[in-house]
């Protein structure tokens, strides 16, 4: 029975406003991820076998307590792709209700994004684009988890199969000081992104929460002149909108 199946959860985040903007969304943190980007903010929910167990019925209990404020139900994570069957059971779930449905993803499982949208189980992704697709500067970022050849490949499927369903999706940088905060780094993104029909976000990043790798607490948050700077960069390339998100919210540049 769908209800039964089960998934691990790192955290659930009633009512958001800022995870998918423009929607009131139930979110869902997975637990589990296969990168290991050193400036990764929820470090704790990284092992796969973190957070804790629920079932999809558990959770759509939840949902129905806050049916009246919210218009969808979200996941992300961790990387909420290593639990396909949880999230899909949890989509159709969500659809039954009436609800809109979210996903944020490192982009490392096309082939589920794909079977999501041919069944009609999913709106709208988030998609990091972490770094400029070439493989050596990929692997850096994600901490060398996995090639960093094999996540610019299915990170660019993933974005194929947006396209091929014809999915406007959002596509995110984080901007680290010194390691991703380089104005040709976002050049190339854009450049990339120019390709499909998406925003593009850069978005702060801050020392806080559970830092993975413990000298990016050190670091200062990514200042707000720099991340509109470099979205002047990425909208030079003639990218049509883009935006940062910060402390303040997520503000359009251009
Ligand atoms: S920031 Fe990187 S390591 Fe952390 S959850 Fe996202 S993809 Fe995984």
């Amino acid at each position: 029975m769908a209800s039964q199946v089960r998934g691990r959860v790192g955290w659930i985040v009633e009512l958001s406003g800022i995870d998918w903007p423009g929607n009131l969304t139930f979110m869902l943190f997975l637990a589990g991820c296969n990168f290991r980007c050193p400036y990764c903010q929820n470090g704790g929910i990284i092992p796969l076998d973190s957070g804790y167990e629920v079932t999809v019925g558990d959770v759509m209990m939840e949902v129905e307590r806050s049916l009246k404020l919210i218009d969808a139900l979200g996941v992300s994570g961790g990387e909420p792709t290593l639990q396909p069957r949880f999230v899909e059971s949890l989509f159709e779930a969500a659809k039954k209700y009436g609800l809109q449905t979210f996903m944020n993803t490192n982009g490392s499982n096309p082939e589920l994004l794909d079977h999501l949208f041919e069944r009609e189980l999913l709106d709208y992704v988030a998609l990091d684009v972490k770094a400029p697709l070439r493989s050596d500067l990929y692997g850096k970022v994600i901490g060398e988890a996995i090639p960093g050849s094999v996540a610019v490949e299915n990170l660019k499927r993933s974005m194929d199969v947006c396209r091929g369903y014809g999915r406007r999706f959002e596509a995110r940088t984080t901007i680290v000081p010194g390691l991703t905060d380089n104005p040709e780094y976002v050049e190339m993104i854009a450049y990339v992104l120019k390709n499909y029909d998406c925003v593009y976000v850069l978005q702060q990043f801050s020392p806080y929460g559970d830092i993975l790798d413990s000298r990016y607490r050190l670091l200062e948050p990514t200042p707000e002149d720099i991340l509109r700077g470099l979205a002047e960069v990425a909208s030079n390339t003639g990218l049509r909108e883009v935006c940062i998100r910060y402390r303040g919210g997520m503000v359009r540049v251009t």
